[in-house]
């Protein structure tokens, strides 16, 4: 058991519209793999799809609840606000420019703690952030960069996850009026840094498509998740009973800001119910569903391309 800091996210939940404009923008535009369909195991008439590397690694991950009729979100104080992907080194224009060539509008590039920054658009309206790195890797994308959570008040969320969960501060930049202090983990696993922002503008949040729903982060194994969950409970916020979500473990809380966290074991992963070579092709039922199959497939809509 090492629980000496997070190492990273796991993977990041959010509210799309549709599902079929979701896999062709995530699959498609940004090269991302769908490691696993199943459905919703809170509401089984609706898709969970899963996207990340080849393997699924932890740090990769961005799954979706796609909700055909979701009404738009707007993200606001108290959510999380982007997800940012890592490009490799030496990429980073060559994602300008096929994005260019795909007619796919994009922002930027602006410059955030010294490193180029575009923010690309999916079929919802969700903020996608692209930021250059010099990490090294054969993948189109490497995995998570990072977070973005909006925050009227950024002390007590950087207190969590300094004191508690082990990160550390990188300093912070002001652009525009809007703060940004910087938390990363130690270590070089995918996914390390979290972005705390404050902005006075008077925005409320909605949820709905195109808004994040938790933010989780990795526990290389079930004691270390168990250790977790009682230095946060020790530090006074109220967690979950571990639940099993089938490719992982997961604990829930909601830090100070309001922002759901969970933080999700690395084992078993992806490959626990089909073969690496072949996961994302067959919707995926826990046992507790396989006997509803026929019917659970009826009321899903069908989904193409999405191997
Ligand atoms: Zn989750």
């Amino acid at each position: 058991m090492s629980k000496t800091h997070i190492p990273g996210l796991h993977h990041v939940t959010a509210i799309s519209g549709p599902p079929q404009p979701n896999v062709d923008f995530y699959t498609g535009v940004l090269q991302q793999r769908l490691v696993k369909k199943t459905v919703n195991f809170d509401d089984p008439g609706t898709y969970h799809l899963y996207y990340g590397d080849y393997a699924g690694t932890p740090g990769t991950i961005l799954t979706f609840f796609p909700f055909a009729d979701a009404g738009p979100g707007r993200a606001g104080p108290g959510m999380a606000s982007a997800y940012a992907y890592a490009v490799p080194a030496g990429e980073f224009d060559g994602w300008m420019e096929r994005l260019a060539e795909q007619a796919i509008d994009f922002d930027g590039p602006t410059e955030r703690f010294g490193h180029r920054v575009i923010t690309v658009r999916d079929p919802d309206g969700a903020p996608v952030e692209l930021v250059e790195t010099d990490r090294v890797t054969d993948d189109p994308l490497d995995g998570f960069h990072s977070v973005t959570l909006w925050l009227r008040d950024l002390a007590p969320t950087a207190k969590l996850l300094t004191d508690v969960m082990g990160y550390e501060d990188r300093g912070s930049e002001t652009v525009d009026g809007v703060e940004r202090l910087r938390l990363a983990a130690p270590g070089d696993a995918k996914g390390t840094v979290v972005d705390l922002m404050r902005s006075d503008a008077p925005s409320i949040g909605r949820p709905g498509a195109g808004t994040i729903h938790h933010v989780a982060f990795r526990a290389e194994d079930n004691d270390t998740q168990l250790a977790w969950q009682e230095a946060v409970q020790t530090a006074g916020h109220s967690v979950t009973p571990v639940i099993d979500r089938q490719y992982f473990n997961a604990i829930y809380f909601r830090e100070p800001g309001g922002v759901l966290f969970e933080i999700a074991t690395d084992p078993p992963g992806f490959a626990t119910d089909e073969p690496v070579e072949t996961m994302g092709q067959s919707l995926m039922l826990p046992a507790k569903y396989e006997g509803m199959r026929d019917r659970i497939e009826r009321v899903l809509p069908p989904l193409k391309g999405a191997a």
